[in-house]
């Protein structure tokens, strides 16, 4: 892991803008999201501001992702791109802005904020592309391949019984 994802009060009051770029790893994602099967390390770029107050970190962060289509099933690569920002305080001032983080120490790791930020750039219901048919229902052929010509028109066992009650209220 790339220690360069931090920056320091220290090196900030000498350089007011500080940039900081390196990778993250990603193993959490496929650990925890069940559609990500792979995922390379994340590429970090940012930046980090003095504005005599709060350190302001603003980046962004990218990985090439492997997921599965929730329609159809079938693997396919997915770029993650995500954004991230957070504001830091050393003063205890900060303690009631729920905006701001108050930090203690010297040095700020900011993998937590890129990690979290990877999480949101994974989408819910992820699909191989948007008109994605899925699979068949009766079969469960892959319907972007071939359509299978089975009959999916079925109706569903509960609104069936629903109609026979219906229609026996009509005929009372
Ligand atoms: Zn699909
Ligand atoms: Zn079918």
């Amino acid at each position: 892991m790339d220690l360069t994802l931090q920056f320091s009060k220290r090196v900030l009051q000498e350089q007011p803008l500080f940039e900081l770029s390196g990778e993250l790893s990603t193993a959490r994602l496929v650990e925890e999201i069940q559609e990500v099967q792979s995922v390379t390390v994340a590429t970090v770029h940012g930046a980090v501001e003095w504005t005599g107050k709060v350190a302001a970190l603003t980046g962004t962060a990218h990985a090439d992702a492997v997921c599965t289509c929730c329609r159809c099933l079938q693997s396919f690569p997915q770029r993650l791109e995500a954004a991230f920002d957070e504001e830091y305080s050393w003063s205890k001032d900060s303690l009631d802005d729920p905006d701001v983080v108050f930090v203690h120490q010297d040095v700020v790791v900011i993998d937590n904020v890129v990690e979290e930020s990877l999480f949101l750039s994974v989408p819910p219901f992820p699909v191989c592309r948007e008109d994605c048919k899925g699979l068949c229902a009766v079969c469960g052929a892959n319907l972007n391949d071939a359509e299978c010509g089975c009959d999916r028109t079925v109706v569903d066992p509960r609104f069936e019984a629903l109609k026979d009650l219906l229609s026996k209220a009509d005929s009372e």
